[in-house]
């Protein structure tokens, strides 16, 4: 599962800034691995500067409050869509809030419709959303968590690269500083003390919420990465090949278990 950040094509600062050629350029990257890596790859697209400008100010007495998120993310999800469609690769949106849902233990999610798409050689285009809750209301399902619905036997082994505007997890204050390359997802805290202050525009909680997320998909099974999406203009098809087989030049942190379930 492939995951491109928000912050890599859009000015999250801003409500509503996409950049057309950073998508086409992204997305032709991802269409060649597509095309080597056929019905095995799923991309998630980063809502940016559409998504978070779509949550915030929220009034906290309207339990629908959330609902414009999807209207945003499917106009993201149309454009991914679109240059993909561009690329050659055929692509669908499909909108989280209709497949997934939150119940009393968690999520639930129908992926009958994802399975088919990838075994018809299709990319499924997923964002995050809205997702209805136990309670009836609508909750903010972040673009980071999205890929734990995907986590499941049928789909097994799953890896979740998700591509953002630093190499990784910054042991210091500054990209010159050498990246964490490992967190042990049943010991993330060290991790954690690691992580700046977000900014006040963030709605996701930038890498506090990015690392939360991976380190539950990684407690179910799945080995997470996050890597520098300017690191790849040669191409993304090591993606598929054993972590320790990607090119030494290329700086990452690894978010697994120390022993698989
Ligand atoms: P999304 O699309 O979900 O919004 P994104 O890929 O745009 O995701 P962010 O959510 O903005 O990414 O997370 C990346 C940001 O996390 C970095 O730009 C940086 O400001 C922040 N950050 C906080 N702590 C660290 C750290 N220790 N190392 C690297 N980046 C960090």
């Amino acid at each position: 599962m492939i995951k491109v950040g928000g912050s890599l094509v859009s000015d999250k600062c801003t409500d509503d800034h996409l950049d057309a050629t950073a998508v086409r350029d992204y997305a032709s990257l991802v269409a060649d691995l597509v095309r080597t890596f056929p019905g095995r790859a799923v991309f998630v697209a980063g809502g940016g500067a559409l998504g978070h400008g779509s949550v915030r100010d929220l009034d906290a007495a309207d339990e629908f409050a959330s609902l414009g998120l999807t209207n945003a993310t499917f106009a993201v999800k149309w454009a991914w869509t679109t240059a993909f469609r561009e690329a050659g690769i055929r692509a669908m949106p499909m909108q989280v809030a209709a497949i997934c849902s939150e119940r009393g233990d968690g999520i639930a999610a129908d992926i009958t419709v994802v399975r088919r798409l990838l075994a018809e050689g299709v990319l499924p285009v997923l964002s995050g959303d809205c997702v209805l809750t136990a309670a009836g209301g609508l909750r903010i399902f972040g673009s980071d968590h999205v890929p734990g619905m995907l986590i499941e036997d049928s789909l097994a082994p799953v890896r979740i690269v998700t591509l953002t505007d630093v190499p990784g997890i910054l042991t210091g204050s500054s990209e010159d500083d050498p990246v964490l390359p490992w967190v042990d997802a049943d010991d993330p805290a060290p991790a954690h003390k690691l992580v700046w202050e977000a900014a006040e525009w963030d709605t996701s909680g930038a890498m506090g919420g990015k690392l939360d997320a991976l380190v539950a998909h990684a407690q179910r099974g799945a080995e997470c990465v996050v890597t520098g999406g300017d690191r790849y203009a040669a191409g993304l098809r090591h993606m598929f090949a054993p972590i320790a087989e990607w090119p030494q030049a290329v700086p990452y942190t690894l978010i697994a278990r120390a022993t698989p379930p």
